[in-house]
C-alpha cells in the first residue's frame, strides 16, 4: 500500500471525538462506595472481567474513585469490607474529558496518569427547567483509543 495513505490512517484517530468511542454509563460496571465486598459481590466483579471499577457515592453520576480488581487478591470476603476501603484513585486524581475532546489529546492525558481511564463529563442543561449541571456520561480507556488506531490500520491493508 501507499505509505502516505497508511500514515494518514494511523494518524486519523487523533481527530476522532471521545463521543464516538466511549463506554456510556449504562454499560459501565460500577460499585457503590457503601456496598460490601462479600462473596456475591466479589464473584460478580470477577465475572465482569474488568480490571478497574468506578466507585460512586449517592448517585451513579458522582464517581469518587476507582477500585483496582487486583487489589482484591488479599481480600477475605467473610470480612464484608466496604468498597470505599479499596478506593485507590480518589475524585480529584481522576482524569475527566469532554465528549468533544479529540482522542489525540486524551491519549496524551491517559499516558501521563496511572489509571489509563478517564470519566466523560458533559453539561446537562436540565431542558431549561433547572440550572445547568455537570453530568458523568461514561468512561473511556486507552483500549478504546487503541481500537480506533488498529481499526484504521486494518482498513488500510
Ligand atoms: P479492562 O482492562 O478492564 O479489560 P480495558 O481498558 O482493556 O479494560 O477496556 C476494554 C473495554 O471495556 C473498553 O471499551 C472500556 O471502555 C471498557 N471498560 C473498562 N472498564 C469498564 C467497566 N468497569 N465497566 C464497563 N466497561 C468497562
Amino acid at each position: 500500500a501507499d505509505t502516505g495513505t497508511a500514515m494518514t490512517g494511523a494518524l486519523r484517530y487523533r481527530n476522532v471525538a471521545v463521543s464516538e468511542v466511549f463506554t456510556p454509563l449504562v454499560n459501565t460496571f460500577m460499585l457503590g462506595a457503601d456496598e460490601r465486598l462479600g462473596f456475591d459481590t466479589v464473584a460478580k466483579i470477577f465475572r465482569t472481567g474488568y480490571s478497574r471499577i468506578p466507585v460512586y457515592e449517592v448517585s451513579k453520576s458522582n464517581i469518587i474513585g476507582l477500585l483496582f480488581v487486583k487489589d482484591l487478591i488479599f481480600l477475605d470476603p467473610e470480612d464484608e469490607i466496604p468498597v470505599k476501603n479499596f478506593v485507590q484513585i480518589f475524585g480529584r486524581g481522576l482524569h475527566v474529558v469532554w465528549p468533544d475532546d479529540k482522542l489525540g489529546d486524551v491519549m496524551k492525558l491517559l499516558k501521563k496518569g496511572r489509571s489509563h481511564m478517564a470519566l466523560v463529563r458533559d453539561v446537562n442543561d436540565g431542558e431549561g427547567k433547572m440550572d445547568p449541571f455537570y453530568e458523568i456520561k461514561g468512561i473511556i480507556t486507552l483500549e478504546d483509543i487503541v481500537e480506533v488506531i488498529l481499526g484504521d490500520e486494518i482498513v488500510d491493508e
